[in-house]
């Protein structure tokens, strides 16, 4: 299924600002808020549409990558989607954007659901991992299926990091908000200021009697199979997001992302240049002189190239299409082979010889075309 636009969803231009951003997301989840809709399926998935697109517009570094790479550089999954939200990690994005207050307001009963959603657990940490590919694997995309060591929710508990389901408690201090409300007065009127609970830490519950297994974190350190999608066209230092795979939180916390930082594999004869691909290729006098056809390395297999007879050293043959894609649009570079022609270290009496005949022959006097190219010439060209 192909993604639309995060800034056409939330209908804001690029260079919308963050507060515009926000503004535009409140409305659409407003108009698609399943409270507003119930049991309409296109709604709903609007309201997620919405949601995700503002997840990743309202981080500046997401959005940054979004920017720069479109849907490929936030998710590098489709599977899992930029957060792999589900309702209630939506929910709980709604606590900053609405506030309690006003999100009570506007949907009723929701307030409610927010303000528990909201406090549960604690958030875990994004990982960050590197992942080496080759060339062959750049060009044309690759799955990748790795074991990343990280906290995992824990699974005699379901995360919860109680003993069993009685164990997990209301906090008496603050009611389950995991925030306190002081109203103070002031020569301005009445002002309220609202701080974290400190006997859940703003969690809204506490334990009394912790699961053995995490010790009451609701998570372990563990490995986790994880299969991911690498587009074509990804390029060293690049990173991949996907959400919801970092490690998993406190007690039953949304998971962290899991950042991916691409590095490149050195090729054996091979040289990336942006999109473009570099090989030296060396001839010998012979084979410069009668011209033949000579198989080189190319990202995708071995390609016959043909060398003209009387081809000079320093010629820049182009293969066209033969480079990377990019990694966000149909653009492709090429392949640029560099002509060295060998010239003999080591020669027998004979050898010696045969050259010195043809060394006094006008056709091995050196004769440039002042119509081809020269070396600064070609440098530029093969860098552009
Ligand atoms: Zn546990
Ligand atoms: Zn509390």
């Amino acid at each position: 299924m192909a993604k639309r636009d995060y800034y056409e969803i939330l209908g804001v231009s690029k260079s919308a600002t963050s507060d515009e951003i926000k503004k535009a997301y409140r409305k659409v989840a407003m108009q698609y808020h399943p409270d507003r809709n119930p049991g309409d399926k296109s709604a709903e998935e609007k309201f997620k549409e919405a949601a995700e697109a503002y997840e990743v517009l309202s981080d500046t570094d997401k959005k940054a990558q979004y920017d720069r790479y479109g849907h490929a550089g936030v998710s590098g999954n489709g599977r899992q989607g930029a957060g792999g939200m589900n309702m209630d990690d939506i929910f709980s994005q709604f606590g900053d954007i609405f506030g309690d207050d006003l999100f009570g307001s506007f949907f009723g009963g929701g307030g409610s659901r927010s303000r528990t959603q909201r406090n549960r657990g604690v958030k875990g940490s994004n990982l960050r991992i590197k992942l080496k590919l080759s060339y062959e694997e750049i060009a044309k995309g690759v799955t990748k299926n790795i074991k990343v060591k990280k906290y995992i929710a824990c699974s005699t508990c379901g995360g919860s990091g109680a003993k069993d389901k009685g164990n997990v408690h209301t906090c008496s201090t603050c009611g389950g908000s995991g925030q306190m409300r002081r109203v103070q007065n002031t020569f301005l009127g009445q002002m309220q200021t609202v701080t974290t609970c400190p006997t859940c830490n703003g969690e809204g519950t506490t334990i009394t009697a912790k699961c053995s297994a995490c010790r009451g974190e609701g998570r372990v350190y563990g490995e986790e199979a994880i299969s991911m999608d690498i587009p074509a066209g990804v390029q060293e230092g690049m990173q991949l997001n996907i959400g919801g795979k970092g490690n998993a939180g406190e007690r039953g916390g949304m998971p962290g992302d899991l950042i991916i930082v691409i590095e490149e594999e050195p090729h054996k004869e091979l040289h990336r240049e942006g999109l473009n691909v570099a090989y030296d290729l060396h001839i010998s006098f012979t084979d410069a002189a009668f011209g033949s056809q000579i198989e080189v390395p190319t990202i995708d297999g071995r390609a016959k190239i043909k060398i003209p007879a009387g081809t000079q050293s320093g010629k820049i043959f182009r293969l066209k299409g033969k480079g990377f894609p990019a990694v966000n649009s149909y653009e492709k570079g090429d392949q640029l082979i560099h002509v060295n022609i060998w010239t003999p270290q080591h020669l027998s009496p004979e050898e010696k010889a045969t050259l010195e005949k043809l060394s006094h022959s006008p056709n091995f006097k050196p004769q440039p075309d002042k119509n081809e190219k020269n070396f600064f010439d070609k440098v530029r060209e093969m860098f552009s």
